[in-house]
């Protein structure tokens, strides 16, 4: 909080009034119609915004258009934010180019040409008043982005272009309030709507407390949304405590024969989280907010503020208790709560994908690619084949060895197409997971892509087939691990360690992930295919309760934690990660929070002095809902088989 306050002072000087006049911000994901782009904020808090971002699988995406008010008329010297996205790897050939249109006329310069850093390309001088029509003009398909487009009458000034004082000038530039609206105040506040705190979120509000649940995303789900399309792992509902699950197993999506990652979006059914979450009357459901600030006094958190991601308004949201479901850690690292992070030889994150036929009807009927139509009429016309460039900025796979290429069929699937965009394209090994994000997203991206050329345009394969679905949020696996009163430990589940905590079942072995050699030739500390640890000690023995001390901050007094960011050690990671697993600490942590709000307790004060309640609720139906604060629980919901 202190940092914006700073660059209020800073950006008074740059953005008085008659500064402001002279200058007009456009932030790309708050154009009106975002046409074909993506709102991408994944990387927001590294540069402080999302962008829009032209994930079109190589076919062009429609204009993000938007209208420019322009107060005076004069010269306009214009910036674009943007950046060449494979210039860290020096590849070639600026893949990600657009254009600017200014009343339907492109600006001379193409835009995601230059540097590797983001960045305010010139776009040189236009003549402008009243009302224009701007629109961001894709080239390629090839996941250009633009963060920002400014138009500047004073020739002399140049934009900021990072830290706190780009923030300011984005606030500033747009007028935006420095002081946030007021989000409420609730018994818990949960931020990250993966299934953790879907989960986490439903149990408490069940519970009988008043909660907000703070998601980023438009829908809900993370890895297990259609967003991602990882499918939920993890047995639910184990002796003795057999409605720990209950409330995974309605918001999870039903299986069925389809049932796998990097399926169709259906399979993940957002829409059945979102109706259970919505038929809580005490959730208040903040999507598409990112959490970016925490206000801590004496070693508890008081309130958080999140920007909503397409308006940049920012609210504040307070709590008696907060759980971090982000995955990432991110409200316990805002905090100042311990926490772990292996930055080397850590497990990677994954953006899964699958290609199909065009010359299948059925498939292109059910395709996902952002000009199906044009598909649609292409193919019943007769046109089936489907070409795909050279890509010379993508990783160079003509010689290399991949799953789904001849020879290298692997352990994964019977056929070779199969082989492609599953759970083991995964890269980033060795990168830091939260600064590094965009970096290996990007890498992953360049892989399917290279592969996809290899396949098509050296091997001469699959010439109707084209690439149909590709995850451009990342499915992350290894982040931040916030340290609890136990890190639990991968020789806690060799052993079989009985704790008196015992809360969550975990029914998975102890699946690490690192690079795998056999695809990892010439790709030093660029790797994008693992492997998983498999037998001896890593194999699964049957179910571990693991202790509720590791759901909760050891140094912030009211946070609770579930999903991938509890304590655990890297090689406990393995086994606590999978979705059921993640969603029953959440459920948990509901239970838990209740008791803190009603008992006047911290997170660690449930364990000390009222573990026996916690376990009586264990044994309570998770669609039973207690009517006020002190109530008892009553009713049982008809719970998702
Ligand atoms: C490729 C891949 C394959 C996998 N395979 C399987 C499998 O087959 N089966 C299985 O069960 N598990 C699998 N896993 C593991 C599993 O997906 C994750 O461990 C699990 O999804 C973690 O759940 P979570 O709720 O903790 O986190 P996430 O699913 O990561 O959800 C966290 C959510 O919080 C949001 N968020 C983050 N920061 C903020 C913020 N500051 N403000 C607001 N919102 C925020 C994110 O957008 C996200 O939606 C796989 C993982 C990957 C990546």
């Amino acid at each position: 909080m202190k940092s914006l306050r700073l660059s209020a002072t800073i950006f008074a000087i740059v953005c008085s009034p008659h500064a402001r006049a002279q200058q007009l911000l456009l932030e790309a994901e708050q154009f009106a119609d975002t046409g074909g782009w993506e709102v991408d904020q994944q990387f927001m808090d590294q540069m402080g915004s999302p962008f829009l971002l032209a994930h079109g699988l190589g076919v062009p995406v429609r204009d993000a258009v938007t209208t420019a008010k322009f107060t005076a008329p004069g010269t306009y010297h214009v910036w674009v934010r943007t950046r060449d996205w494979v210039a860290p790897w020096n590849a070639p050939g600026a893949p990600g180019k657009f254009q600017v249109l200014v009343n339907d006329v492109p600006l001379k310069e193409i835009f995601g040409t230059m540097g590797a850093e983001w960045a305010w390309q010139d776009g040189g001088l236009i003549e402008a008043s009243g009302e224009a029509k701007i629109a961001l003009h894709d080239l390629t398909g090839f996941e250009g982005r633009c963060d920002a487009v400014l138009f500047s009458r004073d020739a002399a000034f140049i934009p900021p272009n990072g830290g706190p004082e780009l923030q300011g000038f984005r606030t500033e530039a747009l007028g935006r309030s420095w002081v946030p609206d007021d989000g409420g105040t609730f018994d818990l506040v949960v931020v990250g709507g993966g299934i953790a705190g879907t989960a986490a979120a439903v149990s408490a509000a069940r519970n009988g407390l008043t909660v907000a649940l703070v998601q980023d995303r438009p829908v809900l789900g993370g890895n297990g949304s259609s967003e991602v399309r990882v499918w939920p792992e993890g047995h639910t509902r184990q002796q003795p405590f057999t409605h720990i699950g209950d409330i995974v197993e309605e918001i999870c999506p039903q299986k069925s024969a389809g049932s796998a990652n990097a399926k169709g979006a259906a399979v993940y059914d957002d829409e059945r989280k979102l109706r259970v979450v919505r038929a809580e009357p005490r959730i208040t459901l903040f999507l598409e907010h990112h959490a970016n600030a925490v206000n801590v006094a004496n070693q508890q958190i008081i309130y958080l503020t999140a920007q909503q991601t397409r308006t940049a308004r920012q609210v504040k949201i307070c709590g008696k208790l907060f759980a971090d479901c982000t995955g990432d850690g991110a409200v316990g690292f805002l905090a100042g709560a311990d926490f772990e992070l292996s930055t080397h030889e850590h497990q990677g994150a994954s953006n899964l994908w699958n290609v199909f036929d065009v010359a299948d009807k059925n498939q292109v009927l059910h395709c996902e690619c952002k000009d199906k139509d044009a598909l649609a009429m292409a193919v019943k016309a007769g046109q089936t084949a489907a070409p795909f460039p050279r890509v010379p900025w993508a990783v160079d796979l003509s010689d290399k060895p991949f799953p789904g290429r001849a020879k290298s069929k692997g352990q994964w699937a019977n056929t070779p197409l199969a082989n492609l965009g599953g759970w083991f394209w995964e890269s980033g090994f060795d990168k830091d997971p939260i600064r590094d994000l965009e970096r290996i997203r990007d890498l992953n991206l360049r892989a399917m892509y290279g592969a996809w050329d290899a396949l098509k345009n050296v091997d001469g394969l699959y010439p109707n087939h084209r690439l149909g679905w590709a995850a451009y949020i990342v499915g992350k696996r290894e982040s931040r691990r916030l340290l609890g009163d136990v890190v639990l430990t991968g020789e806690d589940f060799r052993t079989a360690r009985v704790f008196p905590d015992a809360a969550f079942p975990c029914t998975w072995h102890i699946d690490v992930h690192s690079p795998d050699p056999r695809f990892a030739g010439g790709l030093q500390g660029e790797e994008f295919i693992s492997q998983a640890t498999t037998g001896g000690k890593y194999n699964y023995q049957g179910p571990y309760w693991a202790p509720y001390r590791t759901l909760y901050s050891r140094n912030i007094g009211n946070l609770f934690f579930a999903g991938r960011d509890i304590s655990v050690t890297r090689e406990a990671l393995g086994p606590v990660r999978v979705m059921r697993t993640c969603g029953m600490m959440g459920e948990i942590v509901g239970k838990a929070a209740w008791i803190a709000v009603r008992h006047g307790t911290s997170p660690r004060g449930v364990y000390q002095d009222h573990l026996a309640l916690l376990k009586e609720l264990m044994v309570q139906p998770g669609g039973m809902r207690r009517d006020k604060l002190d109530g008892g629980l009553t009713g049982t919901l008809s719970a998702g088989k």
